[in-house]
């Protein structure tokens, strides 16, 4: 390397700005400098892989370099083919279907991204992650350390032998100097997650005898031989991160001293950073959700921290400046990757630096937009940031003949379309006949672990505040009132009512809704039936079994319920340690009728950590019911086409909703002209991330 980087010291303060010094302090790195310690972490986006994907990524990262970043890491390129994702054509042959960068001819297309980036300010460095799937491919020709198949991966890995492995090692290195070519700043090697380097570092994985497996050392040197051939290849003035699993969050993972001892030799085979990263993929311990506490995991980087003496990188549920700032401030790390509150918020270091960190429309961890969908191969967007990877399709222009409009419903279409609106020029009043805006997301922020939610309602009145939105809480408007005020357009978000079943029984005082459930406005019994498993049946079934502090508040909770052992580290951080879950004093029963699994239809990445929880304190998951009728005696069912009867204290009825349109409908008879927007548009399979998406894009037409 050519000289030494410079790391912050912890507690010293920069005279760079008032309220986040650290946060701002730039990081000189000896062959070049970074301008603030707010990095874009890497995530699958799906655009790697879109016809048009360069142009859009261009876009779409060169936005988050206008909004303020220091440092950009993109999604995972893969070094080549075997590495990566292939589908079946017609004729059932493979054909390569991942974004990968192996060849001088594929050089082109990155251009576009790092000259988009450097265009908007050539302060920010960008950086290209090199991602080999190994075990986790999808191709025949997938490769690992041994042939041991991942549980979450239909194919067997083929076993390298020394030439193949050779082949993975140079095809790294040309990989990064091909990056270089196309004119990145630097590159991050992933080495964790459960993909192929870090598969030769765990045993379970790695059973070679050859000087690949075995010992440690062994096991090691794959990793850290990559690492020091990529350096080769693009010489010393060039960022290279390596992202380690710092905590694997596997039962007989890496030990803390595997870990320490990986960190000092990737050092000295040339990384110029350490990236830290937590769980591999198939780990049992949510890292990302919106139940994990922010900066959960950054007193782990703390000791990577100390073992090295390169800079080095904390991620996972920082999603605040304020958060930012506290991590740096308490030397847990050197710079803070945020990936998906850079999704939500492009400009989120611009406004931090200028004050305004309020207006920060903030990551709420619900994953529903941007990893559920990167896991079901949908291009990735956010659900409180619609125009996030749609920034060529999709944007709000200043509009051409300003209105006067009135939006009736301050619930998050509501609230969208108020505010797109308000952004693009347009004079918009706001009402709603409760005295908070919020609709349905003032439920979602009562349940314990969605906390997170309130996040959005802040922003939103922020923004109504901001752009001058004239809001009329406690004001129910009738089709009379409609008539007598003064818009060019009047839109209607008037959301949803609960459904209620027409079910024999169901005004029986054992029978209450779900928003009395959330909002404890009525009792619940110890023995409660849940009639509905949806998305508000689980957040119920949450509500009420749980007991104690909200293990998203408070990290020694939340460690607690899922095993981890932060201060011990045993392997993975997990090894023998039991879980430990408080529960509420009640039997819950949570039912529905169809005869899929439970919990089906919840986030690809956040269903199981939804029904593992329940699981673990006792609430009893059925499928198949067919409800007969509530009475004195409790819920009598059909289960399995047999009678049975569940004697329960309270029916909790969490049955769906219907669009509430009485305004609509009213006002129609009257002949004004009014647009339906959210749940009142359409209930069916609407939520959050499909309302705020419709109200965005209508509102960004007007
Ligand atoms: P939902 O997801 O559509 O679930 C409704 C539930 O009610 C289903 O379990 C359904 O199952 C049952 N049901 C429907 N009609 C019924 C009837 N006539 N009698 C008895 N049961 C009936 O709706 P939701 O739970 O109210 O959630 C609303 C929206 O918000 C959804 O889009 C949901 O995804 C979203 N949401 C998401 C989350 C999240 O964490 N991602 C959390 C809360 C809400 P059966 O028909 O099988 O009985
Ligand atoms: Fe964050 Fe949810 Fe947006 Fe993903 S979809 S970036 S988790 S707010």
């Amino acid at each position: 390397m050519s000289s030494q980087p410079q790391r912050s010291s912890s507690g010293s303060r920069s005279p760079g700005h008032d309220r986040y010094p650290l946060l701002f302090e730039p990081l000189d790195l000896g062959f070049t400098k970074l301008k603030n310690r707010g990095i874009m972490g890497s995530m699958h986006t799906g655009l790697e892989e879109d016809p048009d994907g360069f142009e859009r990524m261009a876009a779409y990262y060169s936005e988050r370099a206008a909004g303020g970043v220091g440092m950009i890491i993109t999604g995972g390129i893969s070094p080549n083919e075997e590495g990566g994702v292939a589908i079946r054509n017609e004729e059932g042959q493979e054909v390569y279907a991942a974004s990968k960068l192996s060849t001088p001819m594929e050089v082109e297309g990155h251009r576009k991204i790092t000259e988009a980036v450097h265009g908007a300010d050539p302060d920010v460095k960008i950086c290209m992650q090199i991602l080999h799937m190994g075990a986790l491919a999808h191709n025949d020709a997938l490769v690992a350390p041994s042939a041991v198949k991942s549980r979450i991966n239909q194919y067997v890995p083929n076993e390298l032998d020394e030439d193949l492995l050779q082949k993975q090692i140079d095809d790294h290195a040309r990989c990064a100097g091909l990056a270089r070519e196309a004119g990145y700043d630097g590159v991050e090697i992933i080495g964790s997650a459960g993909y192929l380097l870090s598969t030769f570092l765990v045993e379970k994985t790695n059973m070679r005898t050859d000087q690949w497996g075995g010992s440690y050392e062994n096991r090691m040197r794959f990793p850290v031989e990559v690492t020091r051939r990529c350096r080769a290849a693009v010489g010393d003035d060039f960022i290279l991160i390596f992202r380690i699993a710092a905590m694997d969050m596997l039962q007989g993972g890496m030990s803390w001293e595997e870990i320490a001892l990986l960190s000092k030799e990737l050092e000295k085979a040339g990384a110029s950073i350490i990236s830290t990263h937590f769980t591999w993929h198939e780990g049992s311990v949510p890292t990302i959700a919106t139940m994990v506490p922010r900066a959960a995991f950054t007193s782990v980087t703390h000791r990577v921290r100390d073992e090295v003496s390169i800079p080095v990188i904390t991620s996972n549920r920082i999603n605040t400046p304020e958060v930012a700032e506290k991590v740096l401030l308490r030397g847990d790390a050197d710079l803070v990757s945020m990936a998906r509150p850079m999704l939500a918020d492009s400009d989120f270091m611009k406004k931090a630096e200028e004050d305004r960190a309020d207006e920060i429309n903030t990551c709420i961890a619900c994953n529903q937009a941007c990893l559920d969908h990167a896991f079901a191969g949908k291009t990735t967007s956010c659900l409180v940031n619609p125009r996030a990877c749609h920034e060529t399709l999709f944007r709000y222009e200043p509009a051409s003949a300003p209105k006067k409009i009135g939006v009736i419903g301050a619930g998050p279409a509501g609230l969208a379309y108020a505010t797109v609106a308000a952004e693009r020029g347009h004079r918009v009043s706001l009402y709603d006949a409760a005295d908070e805006i919020g609709g349905q997301f003032n439920l979602a922020k009562r349940v314990p672990g969605k906390e997170e939610f309130s996040e959005t309602l802040r922003y939103f009145g922020r923004m109504i505040e901001v752009l001058d939105i004239e809001l009329h809480l406690g004001t129910e408007v009738d089709a009379e009132m409609l008539e007598g005020l003064d818009f060019d357009h009047i839109v209607v978000a008037t959301g949803v009512r609960p459904r209620v079943p027409e079910i024999e029984g169901i005004d029986h005082e054992k029978v209450i809704g779900y928003i009395d459930a959330i909002k404890e406005q009525k009792p619940v019994g110890k023995r409660v039936a849940i009639m509905g498993a949806g998305g508000i049946g689980f957040d119920v079934a949450e509500k009420i079994s749980h007991a104690g502090p909200s293990g998203a508040l408070d990290v020694e909770v939340f460690a607690r319920e899922w095993g981890v052992d932060f201060e011990g580290h045993p392997r993975g951080g997990v090894t023998g340690v039991e879980p430990e879950v408080a529960s509420a004093d009640r039997e819950i029963f949570l039912m529905q009728r169809k005869e899929s699994s439970v919990g089906k239809g919840l986030g690809k990445t956040t269903g199981w950590t939804h029904r593992l929880m329940l699981f673990r304190r006792g609430v009893q998951m059925m499928n198949g019911i067919q409800y007969q009728k509530i009475d004195d005696a409790g819920l009598h069912v059909l289960r399995d086409g047999s009678p049975e009867l569940f004697d329960v204290d309270t029916v909790i009825v969490c049955a769906g909703q219907e669009p509430l349109r009485d305004l609509y409908d009213a006002a129609k008879d009257k002949g004004i002209s009014i647009e339906l927007v959210g749940g009142a548009f359409e209930a069916a399979e609407l939520d959050a991330k499909a309302a705020i998406n419709q109200a965005s894009h209508r509102a960004a037409e007007i």
